[in-house]
């Protein structure tokens, strides 16, 4: 196994350092407490070629792999984790899902808002009493002739009020009413009728990038504007949600980003502040600390790495469901221990607004909730290892619960 960047991916990698560093990091501190969307950051990531950059070249872009994604997306996240985020929803998520299973012309206008407009399109998946029992939506696409006619409320949509492309996933009914299964339909805010953006989360980190309800009221979009997996509607929704392993991935990159962030910021305060007349670098309990936290951000770049480079050998192109699931778990509660213990080392300077940890460590505590939780993600691990299919709708336990239930009065009477 071969564990070196090569020369172009260092090349990479040091293209989005020094942007990162140089243009990127300053301006954080500004983008945190102003709570607006960055559009300059987005101009500049989309001329540097960090938007859209694993998008095909006959699309436009650069046909790059996950893991030069991640490099670049790790860059940024060392210094702005909403900076990050942008990077990771132009090349990840709703971007994958299209470019794997849309057609030509979906391919080609996706590319084509990406590129133009700096755009980070938005999934839409969570509603209100659907969230981690996501095939719960009760969000309905009814079939009208050559449209779609949808109507439902999601919520917690990232980038909502600034994404222009969304793709939108609900309930498709045929036109006798017949359930179909769960599709994914693209619709762009401001043009599409019926597509409006709801109230605003007041978040508490991350909060230079809006997520809030996306609402569709009689939304109308045209028959060509569904994304289908080849098994048609049947799998589709579990064909489309592989797509998003990449976003798991995208997601537990920068956790580790900000992690990676966060120990260097500490390992320089304490090279540099003196306590009992010597660096606090000097005394074995924070020597400890670091070596811990250098260590646990080692481990979760060596396991997102991995995941990323999984793609490469998959017939579909994404990463690996059970490592890509592994790696945002181990990133994104190491991100949590590691941005904790930077503040500790920075002591009441860390609690101030004035030093950038406090930032760090609630920008890095969302990545075990949003995109799948922990404990979701475990239970994917769980499947994965155990190789039961889990259950995925609430109908689906009720079943298990009585067979269980069957079992146990079968086996008691036995
Ligand atoms: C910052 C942020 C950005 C987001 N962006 C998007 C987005 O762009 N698009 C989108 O569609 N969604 C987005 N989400 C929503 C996110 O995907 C959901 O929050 C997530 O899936 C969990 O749903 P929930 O919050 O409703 O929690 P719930 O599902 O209500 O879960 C509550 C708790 O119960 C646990 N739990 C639930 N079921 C089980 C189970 N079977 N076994 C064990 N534990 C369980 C969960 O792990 C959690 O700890 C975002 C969320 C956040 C915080």
């Amino acid at each position: 196994m071969d564990f070196d960047l090569t020369p172009d991916q260092r090349d990479l990698q040091q293209r989005a350092r020094d942007l990162a560093q140089n243009v990127f990091a300053a301006r954080a501190p500004e983008i945190d407490k102003t709570e607006e969307y960055p559009w300059d950051n987005a101009k500049a990531l989309n001329e540097a070629g960090f938007m859209g950059m694993t998008i095909p070249k006959e699309y436009g872009g650069q046909g790059r792999s996950f893991l030069d994604a991640v490099l670049v997306i790790e860059q940024m996240a060392m210094v702005c984790g909403v900076t990050a985020r942008i990077v990771v929803e132009s090349n990840m998520g709703a971007i994958s899902t299209v470019m794997r299973y849309g057609t030509e012309e979906q391919k080609r206008m996706a590319a084509e808002v990406i590129f133009s407009r700096a755009d980070k399109p938005a999934i839409c998946i969570t509603e209100p009493e659907a969230g981690s029992a996501a095939t719960e939506m009760t969000t309905r696409a009814d079939k009208c002739g050559d449209k779609w006619v949808i109507n439902g409320k999601k919520h917690w949509i990232t980038g909502a009020g600034v994404s222009w492309l969304h793709l939108i996933f609900a309930r498709a009914f045929d036109e006798d009413g017949t359930e179909l299964g769960i599709g994914g339909f693209l619709a762009m805010r401001d043009e599409t009728p019926g597509l409006r953006i709801g109230n605003r989360e007041p978040t508490m980190g991350l909060r230079g990038i809006p997520e809030a309800e996306v609402i569709c009221e009689d939304m109308e979009v045209p028959a060509n504007a569904l994304v289908e997996s080849p098994s048609g509607f049947k799998r589709g929704f579990a064909d489309l949600m592989n797509a998003y392993n990449t976003q798991r991935v995208g997601a537990g990159t920068i956790a580790l980003g900000i992690a990676a962030g966060a120990y260097d910021h500490a390992l320089n305060y304490a090279l540099k502040r003196e306590q009992f007349g010597r660096p606090i670098a000097e005394f074995q309990g924070l020597q400890w600390m670091l070596v811990d936290m250098d260590s646990q951000v080692e481990a979760a770049r060596a396991l997102i790495y991995k995941a990323a480079a999984s793609a490469e050998k998959s017939n579909m192109g994404f990463p690996d469901v059970k490592l890509a699931a592994q790696a945002k778990i181990v990133a994104s509660e190491m991100a949590i221990k590691v941005t904790n213990d930077a503040l500790q080392v920075y002591g009441a300077a860390g609690y101030s607004r004035r030093n950038p940890i406090e930032r760090m460590v609630r920008d890095g505590r969302m990545f075990t909730i949003g995109g799948g939780t922990a404990q979701i993600l475990r239970t994917v691990v769980a499947s994965q290892i155990l190789g039961q299919k889990l259950p995925q709708t609430r109908d689906g336990y009720l079943k298990l619960a009585q067979r269980e239930a069957a079992d146990k009065a079968s086996n008691a009477a036995k």
